[in-house]
């Protein structure tokens, strides 16, 4: 999960309370969640929907407040339906969200799982993790067991190119040139404008050399 900068007025549509779902809505989110599902971190999914983070339940102040529209893919809007409610809030500026929930990638292309670990005790924290950690290894019905498998794949091939920029600044002949702009290639990977940073963002914080240069660059 990375932290989101809503940084936007609402989007005019909404104050007529006709839809929350308008084109200028659609271009608002898309803009402030970098395009990016805000559970499971992939980057103009084929199917994303405006979320509301508090269900409405009929209640118009919550269904056409835009502070209450998120950006979701499908398949993470339908895992999450009314079960998790209560998830740490990735617009809070006072919730480092990314520290919060450690994400370690898989190491092969096809692994079978992959770890998501709550960093804080709170329950809201535990259930985000529950979520995210289900969105990644769900063996629920044998469509989410393939598209869990797609997703884990994916989030390889990100973490891959890390892997590579690593193995180059790690290398005893690579020059301090050259370590300069491998960091600066690590810097796009853990931008929150890049999917799947989350899972980047915790290799660079578990690493003892790398994590003092980036650390600034990690979150917000
Ligand atoms: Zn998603």
């Amino acid at each position: 999960m990375f932290n989101v900068l809503r940084n936007e007025a609402a989007p005019i549509s909404l104050e007529n309370r006709q839809s929350y779902s308008g084109e200028d809505v659609w271009d608002a989110l898309s803009r402030v969640f970098n395009k990016k599902c805000y559970i499971c971190e992939t980057k103009e999914p084929s199917d994303i929907n405006v979320e509301h983070f508090e269900p409405h339940r009929g209640d118009p102040d919550k269904k056409f407040d835009w502070d209450n529209l998120y950006f979701s893919c499908g398949r993470c809007n339908n895992i999450k339906l009314a079960r998790y409610d209560e998830l740490i809030d990735c617009c809070d500026p006072s919730i480092d969200v990314l520290r919060a929930i450690k994400h370690v990638p898989p190491v092969t292309p096809y692994a079978k799982s992959l770890r998501i670990e709550p960093q804080l005790e709170d329950e809201k924290t535990k259930l985000t993790a529950e979520l995210i950690e289900k969105v990644f290894n769900s063996t629920h019905t044998p469509n989410k067991t393939v598209s869990a498998s797609f997703l884990r794949k994916r989030v390889f091939q990100q973490f891959n190119l890390f892997l590579d920029l690593q193995r180059d600044y790690f290398d005893e002949l690579t020059l301090s040139a050259e370590k300069e702009t491998t960091i600066e290639r690590m810097k796009l990977l853990i931008n929150s404008s890049s999917q799947y940073s989350a899972f980047i963002s915790w290799c660079v914080l578990d690493d003892d050399e790398l994590a003092p240069l980036l650390n600034d660059f990690i979150g917000f």
